[in-house]
């Protein structure tokens, strides 16, 4: 289908038509998780905001490649180059390996994300597998003249890289405030100028995780990961490079110029940020002892929560807000998230046991024009910077038609039901990804165990079929009274029967 999709882009600060650079097909690159700990609600928007990318740009017929990696090496504390591998810390805390620790967050991260529908990436590749791509990377910066020596470490020269580039054009900072803001730092260690960043640093010889390389052995600064990945497997142009908006700076920047120095350009067309999450108005933290991990959340086991909240109502309530805008977590907000959610479901349900009757004259009538309207917004909402919000307000608008005909007081054509379901399942399943409940069937939603269920009735109908054809009038009033008191009501017609759920 022909759509003019609009995206935000970071860089130019404006939403451009998003033209792919190949067509049919489409590179994006998500920064991935730090796997050192459980994943928090920080974790959860850009994973639900870049699924959500993902599946429009499918289901619009592009071919995605989709990575998202899992940092593994090289993050340091702070996000800054001193302070101790976040990894190697919490492995030596808990005196486990270093991959260990890798191994068990990933698996805890991909079992939070199953929870929350987010599809997996195309390729999900690790930093510790790709330290001779980042060590060519660095070879190509020192040999462009971007980066120096120092001590068997390297460091991305800032200021020589701001000569002839400009470095900060992505936050939109300028290098001066960036050194002032760094100044009491300045002069401390082996760099030439406290704004300029690792591309490798040499291990302290306590330090585990280290491999060789022409000058230490060490291990890769954070920033050389994406880029190194993200040119291994979309190329070394490509479309979409996704994070959070805490990303932009220092990270994103740093890739930039890391790109720039390398290949002479940048590698990403649209940059696109999510912004941030705030708990009862207060920034995330550990220290704030208001950080919630996503077990914790799906459990109801920290302290600051009421209850325990379903993945569906976290993603539910991920994609009330655009991606765009902040989100502040709450109590009442999760619980008004899940009634919402609640309400969608509902309908759904009752459109899968609504009978179409042709307009009676009296009623009013739920028509094709409705459905092809229904369709015409929710794509206008998708195709202007994903605009979920107003995808889920036109489902409600939906939810109201189908209780009216479900509650009589309108009625729906065979035709008008059938693309009517089509397009509430295409926004609520395919594309915003919602379904019933964690568990429930795959393929994301509940059809297939309504389907089954409403054949479980059917098949009890047929029997009183055959009971009322033989006269057994006893077993024919026993089905129909036993699932009238089950809230089926049941119509007898001349070619059979009729029965939806009352209830
Ligand atoms: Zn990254």
């Amino acid at each position: 289908m022909e759509q003019n999709l609009l995206i935000y882009n970071t860089l130019t600060r404006t939403k451009e038509l998003f033209k792919p650079l190949n067509a049919p097909f489409v590179g994006m690159y998500v920064c991935g998780p730090t796997v050192y700990g459980d994943a928090h609600l920080g974790h959860a928007r850009p994973a639900i905001t870049f699924d959500i990318i993902f599946r429009y740009l499918k289901h619009l017929g592009y071919k995605v490649r989709y990575v998202r990696n899992i940092t593994d090496v090289g993050h340091l504390e702070h996000d800054a180059d001193e302070g101790e591998d976040k990894i190697a810390k919490k492995a030596r805390v808990e005196q486990l390996e270093p991959m260990e620790v890798a191994q068990y967050y990933t698996n805890r991260y991909h079992d939070a994300m199953a929870a929350l529908n987010v599809l997996p990436p195309s390729i999900e590749p690790h930093a510790t597998g790709h330290i001779i791509e980042q060590i060519e990377l660095v070879k190509e910066i020192l040999a462009n003249g971007f980066a120096y020596e120092s001590n068997g470490s390297v460091y991305f020269d800032i200021e020589k890289y701001n000569e002839k580039y400009k470095y900060g054009r992505l936050s939109g900072r300028n290098l001066d405030d960036i050194i002032n803001n760094s100044r009491e730092l300045a002069g401390v260690g082996e760099k030439h100028n406290q704004a300029d960043f690792a591309l490798w640093k040499k291990a302290q010889p306590e330090h585990i995780m280290r491999w060789p390389s022409p000058w230490s052995d060490g291990f890769p600064g954070w920033h050389c990961e994406c880029t190194a990945m993200g040119r291994k497997y979309l190329g070394s142009h490509f479309d979409i490079h996704g994070g959070g908006m805490d990303l932009v700076f220092p990270h994103h920047e740093c890739e930039i110029a890391q790109s720039v120095a390398s290949q002479g350009d940048d590698m990403v067309h649209y940059w696109v940020h999510n912004n941030m999450i705030t708990i009862n108005g207060q920034k995330m933290g550990k220290s704030l002892g208001n950080f919630i991990t996503l077990p914790e959340f799906f459990e109801g086991t920290h302290k600051s929560l009421d209850k325990a909240y379903s993945p569906m109502t976290i993603r539910f309530f991920i994609l009330q807000a655009h991606y765009r805008s902040t989100v502040d977590f709450s109590n009442d907000a999760l619980l008004a998230a899940e009634k919402g959610l609640e309400r969608l479901l509902d309908a759904h349900s009752a459109l899968k046991r609504i009978t179409p009757s042709d307009p009676d004259g009296k009623s009013a009538v739920v028509d094709m024009t409705f459905v092809d309207n229904l369709r015409e917004k929710c794509y206008e909402a998708m195709n202007d910077d994903f605009a979920t919000p107003n995808v889920i307000s036109q489902l409600f608008e939906a939810s109201r038609a189908i209780n009216s005909v479900a509650d009589k007081k309108a009625t729906m054509a065979a035709d008008v039901l059938h693309a009517l379901t089509e397009v509430f399942e295409t926004f609520a399943f395919d594309l915003l990804g919602l379904r019933a409940s964690a568990g429930a069937a795959a393929g994301g939603d509940n059809s297939a165990r309504e389907e089954a269920f409403g054949k479980v009735v059917d098949m009890l109908l047929e029997q009183r079929m055959k009971a009322k054809a033989n006269k057994d009038w006893v077993t024919s009033d026993l089905i129909r009274n036993n699932l009238a008191a089950l809230g089926f009501e049941v119509k007898d017609t001349k070619d059979g029967f009729t029965w939806k759920l009352s209830i």
